[in-house]
């Protein structure tokens, strides 16, 4: 039963969405269906756990996002989706799309960048996109990592998951001295254990709360942990973490047991705001009158579709533009695409899409940075 549960447990990690794309390839996908559905039922009798419980607030703790049953994204108008959501759109509306996109190739640009001029910056104010949700900011002397991840694949295992279809941007051997370490949730795609030990015990970690013990279980100690609107400060630097509207989870049975958040790096003369996983909520105005204006806002823009499951938690390139708007950024600098699989959209359509609205909206073009893979911006 143990075997057959952490099976199932590998099957539903949030992330790891191409294991089913092979049990359909293997062409017994109804049996495998059936074996899923069942499993699940199985696992939830035997061992006490239901996603589909409803959580209420703990009366005993503020705020409102914890919960005797995790954390919970207490802002009006969000609509948790249930498993049976997840698995509708994993076996059928997933795998449909799949068909469509299995020949496509991209041919996304990659900056050479052998990280010479990011090893002899010493003071200037930089952003490198590594890929996907990894920057590398260098503000005031600090070296800052965001959700670094170099590895093949965003999986708990490395011979299956969603594949990397572009190299880092720059390699793990060339990066500069790694002061601190950003990360916003526990998430593959975000929290990636084999990338967290190479760093490790060095830089500071700064993530949200819970999520220490996962680095305790990769032997990293030198972390601080913080709630939503806490912060702490290294070497003249704040870091805040700020609500988001999301979940964690890295298997069937942790879902919400980790927070989650996006993180204000406040220097004395400049300012980025970096918003992890987010879908649309009123707390992006919040933290702009809380902490606006920021020099950078790096939001997220892939991983949207379709809307009536992503919707809640994550942002589309549309509604990215109006959060870079509602928490006063200057430079966007669209994070979370062109990396890994995540979703139905095409790797390559979130840009697309980004540009649309800035041309319908008649935005300054100049203040939205669609890195290239490995690419630096100075300010
Ligand atoms: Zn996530
Ligand atoms: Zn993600």
């Amino acid at each position: 039963m143990e075997i057959f549960c952490s099976y199932i447990k590998m099957v539903v990690s949030y992330s790891n969405y191409s294991i089913i794309e092979c049990i359909k390839q293997s062409g017994k996908r109804t049996a495998m269906k059936i074996i899923i559905l069942a499993a699940f039922l199985l696992c939830t009798v035997f061992t006490g756990h239901s996603l589909l419980n409803s959580s209420h607030p703990d009366k005993n703790k503020n705020p409102p996002h914890h919960t005797d049953k995790g954390f919970v994204n207490p802002y009006p108008g969000f609509e948790e989706k249930s498993f049976g959501d997840f698995l509708y759109w994993i076996l059928f509306d997933r795998a449909r799309n799949s068909n469509d996109k299995k020949n496509r190739t991209y041919d996304f640009i990659r900056v050479k960048n052998d990280g010479k001029a990011l090893r002899e910056n010493t003071g200037s104010f930089s952003v490198t996109w590594i890929g996907h949700s990894t920057l590398l900011i260098q503000i005031a002397g600090v070296n800052i990592l965001t959700d670094p991840i170099w590895s093949e694949r965003s999986s708990p295992f490395q011979f299956i998951g969603p594949k990397r279809f572009v190299k880092p941007g720059v390699r793990f051997e060339d990066l500069p001295e790694i002061h601190v370490v950003i990360i916003s949730h526990d998430h593959y795609d975000h929290f990636d254990e084999n990338t967290i030990r190479r760093l490790g015990n060095a830089p500071l970690y700064i993530v949200p709360l819970k999520v220490g013990k996962l680095l305790e279980d990769s032997d990293i100690t030198n972390y601080r942990e913080l709630d939503w609107w806490g912060s702490t400060t290294y070497r003249g630097i704040d870091f805040i973490a700020t609500p988001a509207q999301h979940f964690s989870g890295r298997s069937l049975f942790n879902r919400n047991e980790t927070l989650w958040s996006g993180w204000v790096i406040r220097g004395k003369k400049h300012r980025v705001y970096f918003a992890g996983d987010t879908g649309y909520f009123p707390g992006f105005k919040e933290i702009g009158e809380r902490y606006g204006p920021f020099d950078i806002a790096a939001i997220p823009v892939g991983a949207y579709m379709p809307r009536w499951f992503m919707g809640p938690v994550h942002l589309s390139p549309e509604e990215a533009v109006q959060a870079f708007l509602d928490v006063k950024g200057k430079k966007f600098l669209p994070i979370h695409w062109g990396t890994f699989d995540l979703a139905n959209e095409a790797l390559d359509d979130p840009p697309k899409v980004l540009i649309g609205e800035i041309v319908h909206r008649m935005l300054p073009v100049e203040n939205f940075w669609i890195l290239k893979h490995g690419e630096t911006r100075n300010l």
